[in-house]
């Protein structure tokens, strides 16, 4: 099987995922997966949208993306992130906005036996946070592929459940087993959550799933974003990756 890429929350930080679409390409990876978020928080949401369409093989619909062309709530949205959405609902091409509207919330791959979803595969409209293994046990009954990616929380993790129902966690790399079924979670792209500014994202290679971290030019980003006169606190947390 060839080796492939999956990447999430790109969050229109285009500098971002550049930079991570050649770290895929230097490596020989063609192969790319995409999980939703393209658009929200970020500078550059079209260019963003050109690129993941002509780059990924499967692609489907994140939260912010779907409160960009209005099909769910906002409500639980801070105030940074609604101000955010407001301004790329009015960046926005007509074009794009009909392609976000055809985004899917789920699909999969049987060739590389694969689920993708953005937030979790229990209910995939609920946006919910998959943090806790208890949770995570729950989710595994929610699709019968090996692997199923998400994002969402921007907390790349791999999770791991055996044949005996054990669950494991592993945060850089791991070597899957025959038996064991596995949640991955990428990370970000364009706004990474754990602490760690460097664009996150997973690398399936044989049987082991790399979770690969790539430096990119912040700075850029962030001018950017104060050109577009986006949320300071969006700004500023690019640099911490918080
Ligand atoms: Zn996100």
């Amino acid at each position: 099987m060839a080796p492939y890429a999956v990447i999430s929350d790109v969050h229109s930080n285009l500098h971002a995922l550049l930079a991570v679409i050649e770290d895929i390409e230097v490596r020989g990876v063609s192969d790319i997966y995409f999980c939703g978020d393209i658009v929200g928080y970020g500078p550059r949401p079209n260019e963003c949208i050109d690129i993941i369409k002509r780059r990924c093989k499967v692609l489907i619909a994140g939260n912010h993306d779907w409160a960009a062309v209005g099909y769910t709530e906002t409500e639980y949205f801070n105030e940074n992130a609604m101000a955010a959405i407001e301004w790329t609902r009015q960046t926005l091409s007509d074009e794009h906005m009909d392609d976000i509207k055809e985004f899917k919330l789920f699909k999969s791959d049987p060739e590389i036996n694969a689920f993708f979803v953005h937030a979790t595969p229990k209910d995939p409209d609920q946006w919910d946070y998959l943090f806790s293994l208890s949770n995570a046990a729950v989710n595994f009954k929610s699709f019968k592929q090996k692997l199923c990616f998400v994002g969402h929380s921007h907390t790349p993790v791999i999770i791991e459940m055996d044949s005996a129902g054990n669950m494991s966690t592993a945060w850089d790399r791991t070597e899957m087993q025959e038996a064991s079924r596995y949640i991955v979670n990428v990370g970000s792209v364009g706004q990474p959550r754990d602490g760690d500014p460097r664009a996150s994202y997973a690398l399936v290679s044989g049987a082991e799933i790399l979770l690969v971290r790539v430096p990119y030019d912040v700075d850029k980003t962030q001018q950017e974003m104060a050109e577009a006169k986006l949320p300071v606190r969006l700004i500023e947390r690019l640099s911490y990756g918080h």
